[in-house]
């Protein structure tokens, strides 16, 4: 048995509800589709998900026409978790039980999130997820700020609540997985209906705890919130995603690859076409220092590896120049608010001799990063016979990177 208090919020699973129409936004396209800051909502809202380090499988329910249209997406723009979409219901509640079902058995937490929250904060997820642990089941929300009245058909005012009792709720919310299974379950028998998940939970009789929303985290219901949220999205890609990856103004990465010899291949080093009997073997064109490179700006940003962006399954990858995936992952990481402050790599082999080739190794690898070759630092050794370069089987690569916070 897991420690329910325990400190680490792994075993996580994320259900989104992406089962909207639009029909209020009067638009063909579903809303969950639309473009903001150039990218579809949906993906803006699991892009944040699938950074949330605690979460370790996402399942988006959606109607079943759409599926394919969410799956080009997340093909096209692949992540560090794998994103399982599965046809929602006919309403909400049923649309979260039918994502549920779907969760795996060793998810400990399960949180609930909508697909049209795009500009939702990492803080605001860890809360509803650390409040979830220990109560059992939590919901962002916020104060009422306006005065809410019941009010009759008529019109006429029924009651004043005390506004220090009222709170707009949000997702994301979480629940321990059997709390919630059970909750939406007993609600299915017995044909309740809540308008989010924190009322079936109460609703079966477990207690819910609000923890601080954000006010940024909108649910885009009218046009007018594609405007706001395009805002937001923009303000964040200025620099408030780099507190979005923790409080730690630098991030270093690290980048180690391996390529054996091929014959009639040529050899390519940062990008340099090096004159030898012999090339190295790869989908790509195999340059063993621009992939290391590339896997160490990519890992200091948290944005994985040069395999997962470009697959070798890919045909469009095969005998590409290395210096794209370069242009490519500074661009990703600029995205994310990072800039490359600096580069530091070890070529590892044998032969052939590359000290010649250094400069205009650096002075490749910098264009393609845009730095100035005074921030790319390329050095070679042997490995004095030892190991798979020692007995020319192969070159391997080694880099570091440091990333800054972008200056706004
Ligand atoms: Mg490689």
């Amino acid at each position: 048995m897991r420690d329910p208090d325990r400190k680490d919020l792994s075993g996580v699973a994320a259900v989104i509800a992406a089962g909207g129409t639009g029909t209020r936004m009067k638009s063909r396209v579903p809303k969950q589709f639309l473009e903001i800051a150039g990218k579809p909502i949906l993906l803006h809202t699991i892009e944040s998900v699938s950074a949330l380090e605690p979460v370790s499988q996402i399942v988006v329910a959606l109607p079943a026409e759409h599926i394919p249209r969410a799956e080009a997406i997340f093909g096209r723009h692949p992540m560090r978790l794998e994103i399982r979409c599965v046809p929602g219901g006919a309403t909400r509640q049923e649309s979260v039980r039918c994502g549920v079902a779907h969760v795996r058995a060793d998810a400990d937490l399960i949180m609930v999130h909508d697909a049209v929250r795009p500009a939702c904060d990492r803080d605001t997820m860890l809360r509803v997820l650390q409040a979830a642990r220990k109560k059992g089941a939590a919901a962002a929300g916020l104060p009422a700020t306006e005065t809410i009245q019941r009010v009759a058909r008529s019109g006429r005012v029924l009651a004043t609540p005390p506004r220090e009792e009222l709170y707009a709720i949000q997702t994301p919310q979480a629940f321990r997985a059997g709390i919630l299974r059970s909750a939406l379950e007993r609600a299915h028998e017995a044909g309740f209906s809540g308008t989010d998940e924190s009322s079936v939970v109460r609703w079966a009789g477990h207690p819910v705890t609000v923890v601080a929303g954000s006010p940024d985290n909108i649910k885009i219901t009218r046009t007018l919130d594609l405007d706001i949220a395009e805002l937001l999205m923009s303000k964040k890609a200025r620099g408030k995603s780099v507190s979005a990856m923790g409080e730690s103004k630098f991030r270093v990465g690290q980048g180690i690859d391996y390529h054996r010899f091929a014959p009639g291949r040529k050899l390519i080093l940062g990008g340099v076409e090096i004159p030898f009997a012999k090339g190295l073997q790869g989908h790509s064109d195999a340059d063993a220092l621009a992939h290391a490179v590339c896997d160490a700006v990519l890992g200091a940003a948290g944005l994985g590896d040069i395999g997962l962006h470009y697959p070798d399954t890919d045909p469009r990858n095969r005998d590409r120049c290395s210096l794209e995936f370069l242009k490519e992952a500074r661009e990703k990481i600029e995205a994310a608010g990072w800039t490359i402050r600096n580069v530091d790599a070890t070529l590892l082999l044998e032969r052939p001799r590359v000290a010649p080739h250094l400069p205009a190794m650096r002075q490749r690898l910098a264009e393609s990063l845009g730095l100035d070759p005074a921030s790319v630092n390329i050095k070679a050794t042997t490995t004095e016979g030892m190991n798979a370069e020692g007995r020319e089987e192969g070159i391997s690569a080694q880099a570091i990177a440091l990333l800054g916070g972008k200056q706004e």
